[in-house]
């Protein structure tokens, strides 16, 4: 019989876990402990040698329990399913999102380095970039979506450090507006810069689109990061990190973890296996609710624009880099109401289905008011510059019936009272 390759999907509910290891449970067990028992001095030192990285792991060779902060049954069956959808070597999970990026930013980046960076990008990502690495010695310049690759290059070079840039860190599409950024010329950027003494990574957070939407990895990226918060975890109860890539960057990836101790627990390893395993239905969903939110709202008359990829005008150059970088137009949604911060915030209060909360990619709708929440620490006028204004709204669509979430939406568009002089500022 032929080999069969299965999709991820079909693996998410038994990969890389034996049942016999376990009682033969038809589940991972949560594996609460901190220690592992060797079972002869011998054992424990070839895991210590291969851990610590003094030889490589020989091919037949299983690499033994050690301790939870360096491996943990849990951590690893999840890495491994992780791993599918991206086709990586390699990932890590880490205690948050925020954890995974810090972990990247501060392995591949040295005092007196140049990094290159998307705007906007995730809040703490921002401010972790602004305060901590500057503090560190190391400068950061971002660029947007409307930028080509001469004039990246062209912005790169006029810091004076282009020999020092080491690395670019994209997210894309960007949150709020959903402006999407080419990878691929972004590693031509890299390439360009790249000298035997100078390795310019790139590592992408692809927290709006994936696992499923898009994988850099296969556009030029180094690392893919994840917030497993959203998406991956996708019921809004719990905070977790992803990072995927080779194994050469991996191996470094994780050795830092290992020191920085910000591995994800075992019960929050175990909880996000549970959700992988509905992952695919779930965004699949999401997706589908989210075409028809988004049809409805743009030709409501108190919206002013929608932001969605599924409205892109095919034919546009927007269109073929979402054709090229994206298989779906995915589920988060902003719009400009008619009016200001006062009509987005009575259309937000009169939501009865829909939360009122920041985060996204969970199985609830939530919307929140980027100007005033999430985007609140950008400085306005950088704000402003990129598209975020007191009329912008967010919703991130769940798996309610579509029918449910428009009649919210609508109910609250019909409550909101656009006032005149609202409408002459918007005119003017
Ligand atoms: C939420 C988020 C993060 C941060 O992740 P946490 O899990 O909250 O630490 C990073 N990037 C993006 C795009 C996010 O949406």
């Amino acid at each position: 019989m032929k080999a069969h390759n299965y999709k991820p999907e079909s693996l998410m509910m038994s990969y890389g876990y034996k049942p016999e290891l376990s009682e033969g449970a038809v589940k991972p067990p949560i594996f609460q402990t901190s220690t592992f028992v060797f079972n002869k001095a011998e054992d424990g030192k070839a895991f210590f040698e291969v851990a610590y990285g003094l030889r490589e792991k020989q091919q037949t060779e299983e690499l033994g329990l050690i301790y939870s902060r360096l491996n943990n049954p849990n951590l690893e069956i999840l890495e491994d399913r992780l791993c599918l959808w991206d086709k990586s070597d390699d990932c890590a999970i880490f205690e948050s999102g925020m954890s995974a990026i810090s972990t990247v930013l501060l392995e591949f980046l040295n005092p007196g380095d140049l990094l290159l960076y998307s705007s906007p990008t995730y809040g703490g990502t921002d401010h972790f970039i602004h305060h901590f690495l500057q503090k560190i010695g190391v400068d950061a310049i971002g660029f947007d979506a409307n930028h080509s690759k001469e004039e990246i290059i062209q912005l790169i070079e006029s810091t004076g450090r282009a020999n020092r840039l080491a690395m670019i860190y994209l997210e894309t599409p960007a949150n709020p507006t959903n402006a999407i950024i080419d990878i691929e010329m972004c590693k031509e950027v890299a390439n360009h810069f790249t000298k035997e003494n100078q390795q310019v990574r790139m590592a992408v957070d692809n927290t709006y689109m994936g696992p499923l939407w898009s994988h850099p990895l296969e556009h030029g990226a180094d690392l893919v990061i994840y917030s497993a918060t959203k998406y991956i975890g996708g019921h809004s109860d719990l905070i977790a990190g992803a990072v995927l890539g080779n194994a050469e960057v991996m191996k470094r990836v994780k050795t830092l973890r290992t020191f920085l101790g910000n591995m994800a627990s075992p019960h929050t390893c175990w909880l996000l296996l549970r959700s992988l395993e509905t992952l695919k239905v779930r965004m699949e969903q999401q997706m589908r609710n989210a075409q028809q939110v988004a049809d409805f709202l743009d030709g409501h008359e108190k919206v002013e624009k929608v932001y969605y990829l599924g409205l892109l005008k095919k034919g546009t150059p927007e269109y073929q880099l979402y054709k090229r970088q994206y298989t779906s137009p995915g589920a988060m949604i902003s719009f400009d109401i008619v009016g200001g911060e006062k009509e987005a915030f009575q259309f937000l209060n009169h939501l009865k289905l829909i939360k009122m909360a920041v985060s996204l990619g969970s199985t609830e709708s939530l919307a929140q008011h980027p100007a005033s929440m999430t985007h609140i620490g950008v400085d306005p006028k950088a704000r402003l510059a990129m598209g975020v204004t007191d009329k912008m709204v967010r919703i991130s669509i769940g798996v309610e019936n579509a029918e449910d979430i428009m009649w919210d939406i609508s109910q609250a568009l019909d409550a909101v009272k656009i006032s005149q002089h609202e409408v002459n500022y918007q005119m003017a």
